[in-house]
């Protein structure tokens, strides 16, 4: 017989399910990668700094006050993260006392918020969104709030696409005031800048926004990404951060993309996605397999197919690999597509077309 050493893990994380990255369940199968929400391109880099025996700075200056001054802020409310990832569970580890604490988190939605807390052994609340809508349920979070520090909302939501109103988020900072704070996830914000929730950090000490490089600034490879909030919240978290979160590539990178002629590039190819986006569904709407497709405002489509497993596998054996999100609250039958170039997305549609003509009449689609 053998020591199960494994035995000596807390419970909690015997127990937990990991989080299904879409690198880890796909790994590097095909040529067509649909399913991460990354950029299609990318850029090259000339590394400024080649020395690398000294620490880096813990919140390299540059990189701060240039973020800080991409999005309109002071230096003081920013913090630098290995990815939003990061960020989200530097929140858990500050702000709830495990077993006692409760998080909210409003699926269908992205999986870490759920994943993070349970790591801590922190209480985690579910509420729906509504089906469909994807609108809130704000009655039930706010007779929910008992012993809750965070509420992570996602916006625009992954994977459904669809965006938060303003609105909502405003009841929720303000039922919240003093009591919990509101952590709007903007990894995706840059495909609807209007929608930002930044100017409203001067207002709001209990709001926090998470951002990252990793999706508009196609930066996904090198895992950096930003916590924005009033001050103190920063320093709160700068407690908890490790000694050297951002390698000197990183921050040498991350930098060189916020500069002004890089951030209109950034910003002319998140219009070239959008537009992929808008080709996608008009394309979409004519393919009989399709059964429905949900308003987005980011650089990815949810979809509704009849025959979804069947098309997943199809595609997947092609070498385009899209996410399954069959199995998730609400999403029965819905895959998710990541907006590619548009030679991709063309790939896409004719293998659909020829899918749908070869099963037309089966299993209650017809001629569109
Ligand atoms: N938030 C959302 C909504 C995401 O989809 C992702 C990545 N898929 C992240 C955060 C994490 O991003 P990062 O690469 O910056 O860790």
């Amino acid at each position: 017989m053998t020591d199960d050493i494994t035995k000596l893990a807390r419970m909690n994380i015997q127990e937990l399910q990991p989080y299904q990255s879409a690198r880890r369940i796909g790994g590097e199968h095909g040529d067509i990668w649909l399913n991460a929400n990354e950029s299609p391109v990318s850029f090259q880099f000339k590394l400024k700094k080649k020395i690398f025996n000294r620490y880096p700075e813990c919140q390299p200056r540059y990189l701060i006050s240039s973020y800080a001054d991409y999005v309109g802020i002071f230096p003081n409310q920013v913090l630098a993260t290995r990815g939003a990832d990061e960020g989200i569970e530097l929140l858990i580890k500050a702000f709830c006392k495990p077993k006692k604490d409760a998080i909210i988190y409003c699926p269908p939605t992205y999986d870490m918020y759920k994943i993070s807390a349970k790591i801590f052994d922190v209480i985690v609340k579910e509420i729906p969104t509504f089906q469909n809508t994807w609108k809130l349920d704000l009655l039930n979070i706010q007779s929910n709030l008992n012993q809750v520090k965070l509420i992570y909302i996602c916006n625009p939501n992954n994977p459904t696409g669809n965006i938060i109103s303003k609105q909502d988020l405003i009841f929720l900072l303000e039922i919240t005031k003093n009591k919990s704070l509101i952590v709007i996830d903007e990894a995706y914000i840059e495909f609807s800048p209007k929608d930002s929730m930044v100017s409203y950090l001067k207002k709001y000490s209990n709001l926090v926004i998470l951002r990252t490089m990793s999706k508009a600034f196609a930066l996904a490879g090198i895992r950096c990404g930003f916590t924005l909030a009033q001050k103190n919240i920063i320093k709160i978290l700068n407690k908890v951060i490790s000694p050297y979160p951002i390698s000197v590539p990183v921050s040498d990178i991350a930098t060189q993309s916020l500069n002004i002629n890089f951030i209109k590039l950034m910003e002319s190819r998140v219009l070239d996605l959008n537009n992929n986006r808008i080709w996608l569904i008009n394309k979409l709407k004519n393919i009989s397999c399709v059964e429905k497709i949900f308003v987005s405002h980011a650089n990815y489509l949810l979809v509704k197919f009849f025959m979804f497993e069947e098309i997943f596998k199809m595609l997947w054996d092609k070498g385009i690999i899209l996410r399954n999100q069959n199995k998730k609250k609400n999403l029965e039958k819905c895959l998710r597509i990541t907006i590619g170039t548009r030679l991709e997305c063309s790939r896409l549609i004719e293998e659909l077309k020829i899918f749908s003509k070869n099963n037309i009449s089966k299993r209650g689609f017809n001629e569109k």
